[in-house]
This record gives structure tokens, sequence and C-alpha cells, in this order.
């Protein structure tokens, strides 16, 4: 698809379909489009929209009008969803080609667009008809609308490079698929080192942990770490680290065979750090930043895990594996500590799918968000609002300490049923020293179970727009 910008008025566009919004008083409309608003009862409620033709004073023939709700409560998440809403309501009549303008926040809208548009079809070779695609669309604004759109364009650009590596099967991302797809992405960024190591090295480096889990499979492991330098020298880096288990199948704790296929999106949090280094690259952003994402599948093989062995991690302390299925913190304890101890960061924050118990407390609509540093929480919180992934705070008690307490070694990997994702945070915090650590567990929000405006259903790319506006905030400081 051919994106370009233009100052042309949006009403002058020589294009197949325009987007208009419209706000529920339908003041600002005049001629026959307050006339056919009115007709078909549109009342320009946010979620609305309408499909319209030759409308006056419109030089395109098609135009989709969005309901933006009231003018005074407009906030981010309408104007992404309004755009996306009117993109695709434009393509999926048969436009070509589309124009937009700022819906009140350029970068929303863009977001929106591009979001929204997005859909993961590339390994369906029937039917494509069924399928329409946009080939051309222009952006119609003022120099500071294009460039915020050209920012909103990178940061859900890198949203869905995030989201397609969530939603590839685990037979095609690999953890060596994952090195090469970063290497191709980062490909001409400046600032930018990729490092990926193999197994031989997480030897050496006693990540026994890590290894614990890699060694059920075939598949080789990957220890991918990228390193964006655009701020300062010796300005401390923003750490991200994700969890990437490109398969998860429990190793010999095994899952019921039932949504099994699901867990092909177990690497969401590796997709969602390498998403989120690519945007901070690409926008030039004055941080210094670096992703991190343990990559490795979690199998049944011959050499699997069993319940009840004890490693060692790289911090030296023993864990008892009570269950191989709680596979997540075991690959990010050595991840941690490898990037604390590597980069000594100003802040860490690590993204995993990592329990159920967090679906079954926060379902699909927060994402739960762990950390002893209340000032890091105000940021993470602001910034995880204005991104529309919104997070919440979950206690990280030393109370909930004692049930990963082991009887054969210093811990162990599973804290039994009560408050499970609590005791997955807290087994971490064992593997991080400094308070300014959070931990995100993207378990239920990873994934949305209907497609609505711009959120497609399926995996969402989640937290990267949450985590660049953090980057971005830390800029000023
Ligand atoms: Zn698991």
């Amino acid at each position: 698809m051919n994106e370009t910008q233009e100052k042309t008025p949006l009403e002058e566009l020589n294009v197949d379909g325009v987007v208009i919004g419209v706000y529920d008083d339908l003041s600002a409309q005049a001629g026959n489009l307050k006339e056919y608003l009115t007709i078909g009862k549109f009342e320009g409620k946010g979620g609305q929209k309408r499909l319209l033709f030759n409308i006056d004073g419109i030089k395109a023939p098609m135009v989709a009008v969005v309901g933006m709700g009231k003018k005074e409560e407009i906030d981010l998440e309408t104007i992404r969803n309004a755009a996306a809403d009117g993109v695709k309501l434009l393509r999926d009549n048969g436009a070509k080609s589309v124009g937009i303008a700022s819906l009140g926040d350029a970068r929303a809208t863009a977001e929106g667009v591009f979001l929204g548009l997005y859909r993961f079809d590339e390994l369906m070779t029937m039917n494509s008809e069924k399928r329409p695609n946009l080939e051309q669309i222009i952006f119609s604004g003022d120099e500071e609308e294009i460039k915020e759109w050209l920012i909103g364009k990178t940061i859900a650009e890198a949203q869905n490079f995030a989201r397609r590596l969530g939603e590839l099967p685990s037979n095609i991302a690999t953890p060596t698929y994952f090195v090469k797809q970063t290497q191709e992405a980062f490909k001409g960024i400046d600032n930018v080192k990729i490092k990926a190591f193999d197994e031989k090295w997480a030897e050496k480096e006693k990540m026994g942990a890590f290894l614990s889990v890699a060694k059920g499979s075939d598949e080789p492991a990957k220890f991918l770490v990228i390193e964006y330098n655009g701020g300062s020298e010796g300005q401390k880096p923003l750490a991200f680290v994700g969890k990437g288990i490109t398969f998860d199948s429990g190793g010999i704790s095994i899952k019921p065979s039932a949504n099994m296929g699901a867990m092909r999106g177990d690497c969401s949090g590796a997709a969602a750090t390498i998403g989120t280094i690519l945007a901070i690259a690409k926008l030039g952003l004055k941080v210094n930043a670096v992703g991190v994402a343990p990559l490795t599948e979690n199998m049944p093989g011959g050499h699997a895990t069993k319940p009840s062995d004890v490693v060692f991690a790289s911090n030296g302390k023993s864990i008892e594996v009570e269950n191989t299925d709680a596979e997540g913190r075991m690959i990010l304890s050595d991840a941690l500590v490898y990037t604390e101890k590597t980069f000594d960061p100003h802040t860490i924050i690590d993204i995993a799918t990592l329990t159920g118990a967090m679906v079954i407390a926060l379902g699909e609509h927060y994402i739960g968000t762990f950390t002893r540093d209340d000032k890091l929480w105000e940021e993470l919180k602001e910034a995880s609002y204005k991104a529309g992934e919104p997070f919440w705070r979950m206690p990280l008690d030393k109370k909930y300490r004692k049930q990963i307490e082991s009887t054969i070694a210093d811990i162990k990997n599973t804290g039994g049923r009560p408050a499970g994702s609590i005791t997955a945070a807290m087994f971490l915090a064992e593997f991080v020293e400094r308070n300014r650590w959070a931990h995100l567990d993207i378990a239920g929000k990873a994934w949305s179970s209907s497609e609505k405006g711009y959120k497609p259903k399926g995996n969402l790319g989640v937290p990267v727009r949450a985590l660049v506006q953090f980057a971005i905030n830390h800029q000023k400081e």
C-alpha cells in the first residue's frame, strides 16, 4: 500500500473515498450530508458509521462518516477507533484509494488507520478477492499534523510487526526466525546493534534456568539482544525483557489439547519487546534502550526437564521445577540477571504472557503490572492510558513469598493456585536487585476475542504503544 501526505484539503482529494468524523451535534455539517445523516438516524455517537455517496462539496464519490461522540469528551481511543472504522468501511466496499485528515489528533488517527487495516492473512492462498486491500492512502494535513501522522504510522507498523510475530505458528516463527526477522526489520536504522547468542553461550553464562526449558526441544534456542543508542553516551538505558516461548506445550507437565494451539502466541512478550525497540529506533528517540528476548520452545522431548528437577540460575539461586509449564519465569529469570549485570539499566520492564491466573483476574481489558516503585508505577500508568493500553497495579507483597518456598532448593517455580500471577511476579523478583523494575503480565490483554475498531480478532501486539509512550516521556527527564 502506497501512503503519501498532502496539504490539499480532504474535500478536494482525487480518491475513491474519504473519511469524515462527525460529532454528536451534527452542527458543523451542511448541505446534503446533514440531510442524509438526519434521515439515516445518524447521531454521531462513537462507534457509529455510515457509507454515503456524492456528498456536496466533496470530490471523492464515497464518504465514510464516523461518529466521534461529544466534542468536549473526545479521547484518543475514540479517534483511533473512528479512523479504523472509516478506512475499513471504504476498503470493504471496494475503494482502492482513500483520503483521511486528522480526526482531532493526527498521531492517534494514523495509529487507528494502520492498526485497523492490519490483517494476518499471509498464510491464506485462496479467496483473496474476499479480502480487499487498499492501494493508496493519502493523509491531508498541515506540516505539524503530517509530523504527528508519521509518528503514529511508525508506532502502528512496529506494533503490527509484533502482532505478526505473535500470530505466526511455531513451525514458522522459530527462535531462529525471530532473529532473522529482527535483523531484517532493523536493517538501515542508525545506532542499533543486534546480537543473537546460542545455547553454548548460555551454558557459559550459566543460564541453567533458561536452558532447562530449551533442552526439551530439538529447535535451537536463541538469546536475542538489541541495543539502541539514541541518547547521550553513558546514559543508562531503558531495558525491556520479553518472554519468547515460541510454542508452549507445557513440557512434561503437558497442557490439555483443547486450545493448545493458542500457545503459538506465548512469545508475545518478546514480540512486543522487539516492536518497542523498533519504534524507538525508527523514531530516533533521544534515549538509550535495550531489548532482551530469551527465545525457545517448551517441549516434552527426551531431554526435557522433569517435575522436581533442580536447576541453577545465573545468579546462583537453585530452583525446584515443580511444574514445567511455569517455564516463562524460568527463562525470564536468567534474562533479568543478564540484563541487570550487563547494562546496569535506568529501568527494567519485563513483558510476558506469564500466567493463566492473570486472565482470570483482569480478563482482556487491563495489563497486570507489578512494581515496588511508586514513581515508576505513575509513569507507566500515565503512558499506558494515553496509549489506550491501560495497566492495572497488582500487589508485589513479601507476604506471598512463602508460597514459592521449596523443601529441596532455594525456591520453586510455582506457588499453588491462590494468587498465581502474584507468586509468579514474586519469583521474578528473586532475580532483580533494583527497585526500578516492573513486571507486565500481558496474558489477558495479548489477544482480542473479537474485531472492533482498530483491534483485530487475535494478537494485539501489546503493549508496544504504551512502552513507546513511556520512552517518549522519558526523553524529557
Ligand atoms: Zn507454560
